[in-house]
């Protein structure tokens, strides 16, 4: 079978975690510090501050943002669930838009729909790997004083119009296995607002500014050195994994592009896409999936339930149409692009899509 996703773990990572082990300091310390300034020096913003996962990177973010109940935030509801219970920990209102057909993301003409005098955020969701158009939404937010808060949880690395996505505002990051560079678990917010870094950094730590002295209610949401000693050593690796994936999707959809009823992922003008995942469109999607299964080539589904039809918002009362978000949601099959995958797998992952033709797919 090839995978999906492959974490990697060389004998750097290893040595780095094992120093740590002899070192005695498990826990936040200088690991966690050396991988927040090299991470903001990669970034290209100002300060990083690593929480314990990117869950925990995006609640932390709209805490530091003073973003609470009363407020809503507006997000795709076509994302890992995160990306909108976020919201919800700190009691404001998730408002969903819905996403441009074409490139999986928040369409800005729905956003500025669904802003209301009690919108104080927008979490554009950089999915898949690819920035969402971010001329319009910073329009958009600074036209209504709003905060963007990214969530670039697949989107290490990922350019538009050649500016880091970490770079608009205040982003969060996962260093979950999967995602394009990992530490295990781990998450970290980049930001040029150092009173949002001082937040974050508070917030992480139970409030505490000076030792035994809360000045607010925390958390203990603090990265372990032996995370961070991992992500210090795979920041070094991620440009090149970038480029990898890059080079399997363009291979992929150079011999993908003809094949009748499969919908090949666009790249946006001006975006640099970092392909987290290749997605595309297929028409009866869970025939093509057991097809593609059967054939040796792990897919993905990603997701195959939006986040307002998931049980926990029904029961919240969410009742809204998102047409593009469904429809997605009903079509996408991720394949494998991860920088483990050879030519000869990409040739496997490409005769087995042209073999789905013409039962699964539309025509
Ligand atoms: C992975 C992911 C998250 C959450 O990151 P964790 O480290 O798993 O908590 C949030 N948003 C998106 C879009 C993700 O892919």
């Amino acid at each position: 079978m090839i995978p999906i996703s492959s974490p990697y773990i060389g004998e750097e990572e290893k040595a780095a975690v094992m120093e740590v082990l002899s070192s005695g300091q498990l826990a936040q310390g200088p690991k966690v510090a050396a991988f927040e300034e090299a991470f903001a020096a990669w970034s290209g913003a100002r300060y990083a501050v690593a929480t314990t996962s990117g869950t925990t990177a995006l609640h932390v973010a709209l805490l530091a943002h003073g973003i609470g109940p009363g407020d809503e935030v507006i997000t795709s509801s076509f994302s890992f669930i995160a990306s909108a219970n976020c919201v919800l920990y700190v009691g404001a209102t998730p408002v969903f838009a819905d996403i441009e057909p074409a490139y999986f993301t928040l369409d800005p003409e729905d956003v500025a729909r669904k802003i209301t005098p009690r919108t104080k955020a927008i979490i554009p969701v950089h999915l898949f790997g690819q920035p969402c158009n971010m001329d319009e939404l910073t329009e958009l937010a600074s036209e209504h004083n709003l905060a963007i808060i990214e969530d670039a949880c697949q989107a290490h690395g990922a350019r538009w119009n050649g500016q880091m996505v970490g770079s608009f505002g205040t982003t969060c990051y996962s260093f979950y296995p999967t995602k394009n560079m990992m530490s295990g678990e781990g998450g970290m917010i980049t930001t040029d607002d150092a009173a949002v870094a001082e937040q974050a950094r508070l917030i992480r730590q139970h409030g505490m500014a000076k030792r035994y002295v809360h000045e607010m209610l925390g958390f203990n949401l603090r990265l372990s050195d032996l995370h961070a000693a991992i992500g210090l050593v795979q920041l070094k690796r991620v440009d090149g994994w970038n480029a990898q994936r890059q080079a399997n999707a363009a291979y992929l959809s150079e011999h993908l592009a003809d094949v009748p009823g499969v919908v090949i992922p666009a790249v946006r003008d001006g975006a640099e896409h970092v392909f987290h995942q290749y997605t595309v469109r297929v028409q009866d999607r869970d025939d093509a999936v057991k097809a593609m299964s059967e054939q040796g080539i792990g897919v993905g589904i990603y997701y195959p339930t939006a986040i307002h039809q998931q049980p926990l918002y029904k029961n919240l009362g969410y009742d809204l149409s998102l047409p593009e978000t469904e429809r997605a949601s009903r079509e996408v099959m991720s394949l494998p692009v991860h920088p483990f995958v050879g030519e000869a797998e990409l040739s496997q992952v490409t005769a087995a899509v042209k073999n789905l033709q013409p039962a699964a797919v539309l025509v």
